[in-house]
């Protein structure tokens, strides 16, 4: 067996037997990886707190034959200190944490950009410059980019021309008039310069953008990710029950609530059909 280091973000942790837990780590050079921490739900554990949700720690791993086992953990950064004060921010960083899980699908497989994009998200979140929900969104945009499924946002979609209008998630961003399907929606134009700010990383822009922008930007971004992935995103549900205590942000369906999730197998490919979201954007 050999040992082996890497830096990585702690996405989750669950039980195994007595007082070990499996710890899921993004990590920096070997992608998603799945160790065992012996011994950490004991109350002497050094490990135990170092290896919580959100924490970016430097590991030390014994390759083993099925899973690999913890041996050293040193705290890079907290983040989970700073987040779970903040019940608005906590949230949009979980929902970043299971993003991140679901977009890096196979164990060892580098995923470098995911892993930058990640710690990035969690910095920004922690450093609380931008609305939380301005940098979930930043953070999606840019890992669905990362995975291959970035929105077409300055032309058509389907054809290309520059003169655009509706949104169609499934067509795979912004179309034009002829390609719009009916189910399309039709945001505002600063909406859509919005989604390009925060997919290049102009805070200066995302931060002047009006509340009812930053609404149906976050109504779209949710729905272009949720229509790549097989699963809803579970805890984007506690971001919506977050937002929806504001009047007129009761766009996105709460958990159990029809349209509250795509089935499962059902968000992949290019279905015809409307989206179980889509009714929320018909004009
Ligand atoms: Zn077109």
């Amino acid at each position: 067996m050999s040992l082996y280091r890497d830096e990585g973000v702690v996405l989750r942790t669950q039980k195994l037997g007595e007082a070990d837990r499996i710890i899921t780590v993004l990590t920096k050079r070997a992608g998603k990886v799945r160790g065992v921490a012996k011994g950490v739900r004991r109350t002497t554990s050094r490990f135990g707190a170092r290896l919580e949700p959100f924490s970016h720690v430097d590991l030390q791993l014994h390759e083993g034959r099925s899973l690999d086992v913890i041996t050293q953990v040193e705290t890079i950064r907290p983040y989970g200190e700073a987040l779970v004060a903040d019940y608005p921010r906590y949230t949009a960083g979980t929902a970043m944490l299971e993003t991140a899980d679901r977009l890096t699908l196979g164990e060892k497989e580098p995923a470098l950009r995911q892993f930058l994009l990640l710690v990035g998200g969690l910095r920004t979140l922690a450093e609380r410059e931008h609305e939380a929900r301005l940098v979930l969104d930043a953070y999606f945009l840019r890992s669905l980019a990362v995975a291959g499924y970035a929105p077409a946002l300055s032309e058509c979609a389907r054809c290309g021309a520059e003169a655009v209008r509706a949104f169609a998630i499934a067509a795979g961003g912004v179309v034009c008039g002829s390609c719009r399907p009916p189910a399309a929606t039709v945001p505002a134009a600063e909406t859509i310069a919005l989604m390009i700010a925060l997919l290049r990383g102009d805070w200066p822009l995302a931060d002047a953008s009006e509340p009812r922008h930053r609404t149906e930007c976050s109504g779209l971004v949710a729905a272009y990710l949720q229509w790549h992935l097989e699963h809803g995103i579970r805890s984007l549900r506690h971001v919506e029950r977050e937002q929806a205590r504001e009047p007129g942000r009761e766009w996105w369906p709460s958990a159990g609530e029809p349209g509250a999730a795509s089935p499962p197998g059902a968000a992949r490919g290019f279905d015809p059909k409307p989206t179980p979201n889509s009714h929320i954007f018909r004009a």
